[in-house]
């Protein structure tokens, strides 16, 4: 199952590893978006985040789940492109469950829109300025590099790419005065090479659009994650005749 709605088709596997979940934009889609499941609505958010701290889980840092080496009821809460709509809608539900979450930041975008997906004609959102990721950092959240312009890494050479993946932490770090240890492959493209890249980089881990629960031994230059969404059309339809037959 590769998108997380809700805790129970994956009790099981939550036991078995730590589990990482992608948000993207919050609150309501504008109409005319091509990619739909990249928006949560507010309500299924404070849902999916009071879901999970009922059960018991707490969020944490990779720091933490690596020395510890136990991910028992742990999961990281990830938000990818540093969209303004995470941080109006999500600081609220995330406080309300002492919740803490990354933040991906395309290092050369801040203050402008999802410039890398213009041309393939999707509406354009605001990203978070520098002062606005102040905001999600004093709110206690965490931020890493997705890059300087969000290109797909393995196909614009390797010079530009050791670029994309330097310098980003290094504007990112020089701006708020802190270490950026985590990475995010835009669009999840990532080979060996990128990967030692980032690894050479300094990056402590580096995540994918893989989807999966990170099991022990999981090489953390290749961390999976399950993208949050709401139910799709098929899924709901599955669920209503499940219970329909139930019945
Ligand atoms: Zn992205």
């Amino acid at each position: 199952m590769s998108y997380y709605h809700s805790l129970n088709p994956f009790r099981e596997s939550f036991r078995k590893g730590l589990p990482v979940l992608t948000y993207h934009k919050l609150g309501p889609r504008p109409r005319g978006v091509r990619i739909k499941g990249l928006y949560v609505g507010t309500d299924l958010f404070a849902q999916q985040l009071s879901e999970l701290h009922a059960a018991g889980f707490s969020t944490t840092t990779l720091a933490e789940v690596m020395s510890a080496g136990d991910a028992q009821k742990h999961i990281v809460l990830t938000f990818d492109d540093g969209y303004v709509s995470a941080l109006q809608y999500g600081l609220r539900p995330l406080a309300d469950n002492q919740y803490r979450a990354m933040q991906f930041l395309v290092a050369g975008c801040l203050g402008k829109t999802n410039l890398w997906d213009r041309d393939a004609g999707e509406i354009q959102e605001p990203l978070m300025d520098a002062g606005l990721v102040r905001e999600w950092l004093a709110a206690g959240h965490d931020i890493g590099s997705h890059s300087l312009t969000h290109p797909h890494l393995t196909r614009i050479g390797r010079r530009q790419a050791r670029e994309e993946i330097h310098a980003s932490k290094r504007i990112l770090e020089d701006l708020f005065g802190r270490a950026i240890d985590y990475f995010c492959y835009p669009y999840g493209d990532w080979n060996e090479e990128i990967s030692e890249l980032v690894k050479g980089a300094g990056y402590r881990a580096a995540f994918t659009t893989t989807a999966g629960i990170n099991t022990p031994g999981q090489s953390p230059f290749a961390l999976k994650r399950l993208t949050a969404r709401y139910p799709s059309r098929s899924l709901k339809a599955v669920w209503s005749r499940m219970r329909t037959a139930a019945t």
